[in-house]
């Protein structure tokens, strides 16, 4: 098989895989995979993602058939065009393709049609059904939406904390969790911290911390959780109503994937009548992105 690289640039990392294989007569199955910073153009920049779409080039080295990248963020086709740009100078000969994450998602889930829920450090819905129409909810970045992902969490306990040290309260387990974590001494210190360190995927980081304690009864926890599930229930409803209520649902990202309790609480509040149609992503996205390469040379 020819080699081509899978790329799925998310709101925390990127991930690359790389599959094919290499040279006369190679007909070994050569894969490498690596872990790199996020490369995102609204949180790096064009530099920031030229520096790390260039240390995954070096790596991966020359011969590369097809690119296919999968990204949190790409939402315009002026953002695709120039990461597609980047891609191109730093794989050059390679069919490029660049597309929303939630392309690489359906993929990797082995669907034609079917919706996905992300929830990682942000979030969205997003779907296509039997017939090609799509969809989407949500997923205008952390300013913007991004309800229910991981910097939204990591927001709401910052602000339970500052409505606990207004009330006048001792700090619960969840806002002496969140001061631990990020070495701050009261809620004050903790929201200057929040506003000096804008990036979202650094706060997004502690949302397994909040998460976690929701899974020990903690109740300002639990309310937090309850939220983020009702926002990602709305999310996929929504886009569930517009296209077909008989779609699969995929739920993907790190805080679906890696918190059973938030994905189960999520697929309550859904109350679909066959709940059999949720399912969680079985392998990383950047699979997907590696099909969707293959499919560029097939053409
Ligand atoms: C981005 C979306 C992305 C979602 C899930 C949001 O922050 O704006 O483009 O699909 O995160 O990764």
């Amino acid at each position: 098989a020819p080699v081509v690289l899978g790329l799925h640039i998310g709101g925390s990392k990127t991930h690359a895989v790389l599959s094919g294989a290499r040279g006369p007569g190679a007909d070994s199955d050569l894969r490498l995979e690596i872990t790199e910073a996020r490369a995102n153009l609204s949180s790096v920049g064009h530099q920031g993602a030229d520096a790390v779409l260039r240390r995954i080039a070096a790596r991966v080295g020359g011969g590369v058939e097809a690119v296919c990248a999968g990204a949190a963020g790409a939402d315009t086709p002026a953002s695709r065009a120039v990461l597609s740009a980047l891609l191109s100078e730093h794989f050059p000969g390679a069919r490029i393709e660049v597309v929303h994450d939630t392309r690489i998602i359906l993929a990797a889930a082995g669907l034609e049609a079917g919706v996905v829920l992300v929830a990682g450090t942000g979030s969205v819905a997003w779907g296509r059904n039997r017939e090609g129409r799509e969809a989407r909810s949500g997923g205008y970045g952390y300013l913007l939406g991004d309800e229910g992902g991981g910097y939204s969490v990591v927001r709401d306990a910052v602000r339970e904390a500052l409505r606990e040290y207004y009330a006048g309260l001792e700090p619960g387990p969840l806002v002496q969790s969140l001061m631990a974590a990020t070495a701050s001494v009261d809620a004050l210190q903790l929201m200057d911290f929040f506003y000096a360190k804008p990036e979202p995927d650094h706060w997004a980081g502690l949302a397994p911390l909040v998460l976690d304690l929701a899974i020990d009864g903690d109740p300002a926890a639990l309310r937090i959780q309850a939220e983020a599930a009702h926002s990602l229930a709305s999310l996929a409803r929504q886009v569930l109503g517009e296209l077909g209520l008989d779609l699969p649902l995929v739920m993907a990202g790190a805080l679906l994937v890696n918190q059973s309790q938030l994905a189960a609480a999520v697929a309550r509040k859904m109350s679909l009548e066959d709940p059999s149609l949720i399912s969680i992503l079985p392998q990383a996205p950047v699979f997907g992105a590696v099909k969707l390469a293959r499919r560029l040379i097939q053409q």
